[in-house]
């Protein structure tokens, strides 16, 4: 059983309080909270609503694009060191105000506060704080090339604040401006953020945040004069994308799903690697695109580190995400519940056995326990498909080759993480398996230092270090092939 968990905080209730007439998008600077057409924001933990949020439709977009495109002159002409205090200004800002950015993301997604205090806003605050530092260096290390302009960005729900730095770090350090969309299931700490835009003093139309679904996504896309689309979601939607987008000459990254082995050899330090199975899967209720969720064990250590793992499950927390003593909090909407249910009652009627944590889940709120499968045949639907939820699938392998095998053997190439005392051994594995980041004795390392990102249906592009800001930049020469389109 778990116990009673605490109130939001007070910042929180009085800026969700103060806001009750309607979340509003961030346009030219101004937050716009007109529009008849509004969707809810709900805590998954409790299932109450925390606010309204205005739908943006072509016209909003449109607004934003003109925002937009109107500060580019001026900021992509800034000298890179000025872009720069305005980037650590942000960082700063969002550092003060951690623990109520860390309280409101926990509220909206439904990750636990140890993890929203610990990870997802250290790092938000990190990844500004490295593209300030990149964008002091833009005019020596990018030499002959020039920002993309007006860049349309798609995000996801699973790391509200994080994917919104991953995308406007970047952009705003080579000299981008940005129409943002966040995921309409998490639109809160987007907002706080354009708030901290406007306290920092950032130009108006530099960043703007135009709240909705997946219209309004396809509005970004359509739009003729945003000259780059980057998006992180579903392979499904970054598929359609891709096909909107095509022909128009729009430049294009996606990050999209995965299906990230995690490779145990026989040799390795099982209890390490069962604590590495709880960040590779349990961490974020498996909500992760790069969740080492295929465990692939060398056949003779199986049965032990399975039983190792299933004694590990009984001692996870699941609960109130704002509770500091839970491991696993709730999975984002009833809507994702539903389809992690409906994906696990089909891993067991393919014959798959199925280990979930003993303990009772909360009766209101959309909670999942952590599990995995054993006795998985890899064409079963579960081995193949990505369930986004916290369940893994377990296989086992004989030798190095076959556990590369295995581990290719996917539609998408997100990460890998693989476990031995064998330095040889692990890295001759990473260097066979087709993965845009292998860990090796750990998992779930993310950093503003190096890039991340896919191959397969996993997605193109980087995002994080140099690589990523490539992302953001086009060669003069290949400017020079384009009509200009800047004022
Ligand atoms: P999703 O694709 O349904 O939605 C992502 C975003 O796209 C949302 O903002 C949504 O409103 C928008 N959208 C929906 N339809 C659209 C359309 N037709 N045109 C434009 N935009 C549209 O994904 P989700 O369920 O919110 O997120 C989960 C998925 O994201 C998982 O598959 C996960 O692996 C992936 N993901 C990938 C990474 C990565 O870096 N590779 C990171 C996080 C999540």
């Amino acid at each position: 059983e778990y116990g009673p968990a605490p109130e939001a905080n007070e910042e929180v209730s009085a800026w969700l309080k103060a806001r009750a007439a309607g979340i509003g998008h961030f346009i030219g600077g101004k937050f716009i909270a007109s529009g008849k057409e509004r969707f809810a924001t709900v805590n998954p933990a409790t299932e109450a609503e925390l606010a309204r949020v205005v739908q943006g439709s072509e016209a909003e977009v449109d607004a934003a694009v003109k925002a937009a495109r109107g500060a580019f002159a001026k900021w992509s002409k800034l000298p890179g060191h000025e872009r720069a205090r305005y980037l650590y200004a942000i960082a700063r800002h969002i550092q003060k105000r951690e623990r109520f950015f860390a309280v409101l993301e926990s509220m909206d997604n439904g990750k636990p506060i140890r993890e929203t205090r610990d990870i997802d806003i250290p790092l938000v605050a990190r990844h500004f704080y490295h593209h300030a530092g990149w964008a002091e260096m833009v005019e020596s290390e990018f030499e002959g090339f020039s920002p993309v302009g007006v860049c349309g960005q798609i995000i996801p729900w699973n790391f509200p604040l994080l994917m919104l730095a991953w995308k406007i770090a970047p952009a705003l350090a080579a000299g981008n401006t940005v129409v943002l969309k966040p995921a309409e299931q998490t639109p809160l700490t987007a907002t706080a953020f354009a708030e901290i835009c406007e306290e920092v003093g950032l130009p108006a139309g530099v960043v703007n945040i135009v709240h909705g679904d997946g219209r309004t996504g396809a509005a970004i896309c359509a739009h003729e004069d945003i000259d780059k689309i980057a998006f992180t979601g579903s392979t499904e939607v970054g598929r359609i994308i891709r096909e909107a987008i095509a022909g128009s000459g729009k430049k294009l990254s996606l990050e999209l799903g995965g299906k990230s082995p995690f490779i145990v050899f026989e040799d390795a330090d099982l209890d390490g690697a069962v604590e590495g199975v709880v960040d590779a899967i349990w961490f974020n209720q498996g909500e992760v695109c790069c969740a080492g969720s295929r465990i692939l064990v060398q056949e003779g250590v199986a049965e032990r580190f399975y039983d190792k793992l299933r004694r590990r499950m009984e001692t996870l927390r699941v609960g109130n995400p704002l509770d500091k003593g839970i491991d696993v909090g709730a999975v984002v909407s009833a809507e994702q519940l539903q389809r992690v249910s409906a994906l696990v009652k089909q891993g067991e009627e393919e014959g798959c056995t199925l280990w979930r944590a003993p303990g009772v889940l909360p009766e209101r709120g959309y909670f999942f326990s952590p599990s995995f499968f054993t006795e998985v045949d890899p064409a079963s639907t579960v081995c193949g498909v990505e369930i986004f939820g916290p369940v893994a699938v377990a296989m086992t392998f004989r030798t190095p080759e076959e556990a590369a095998e295995l581990a290719n053997n996917t539609r998408y190439g997100l990460a890998a993480s693989i476990w031995s005392e064998n330095i040889n051994l692990a890295l001759d594995a990473a260097a066979k398996v087709k993965a845009g980041v292998v860990w090796v004795n750990c998992t779930n390392m993310l950093d503003a230092g190096s890039g991340f990102g896919g191959y397969r249906e996993s997605g193109f592009g980087r995002e994080g270090a140099r690589e990523g800001l490539y992302e953001y930049f086009v060669s003069d020469v290949e400017k020079a092939l384009k009509p200009a389109k800047e004022a």
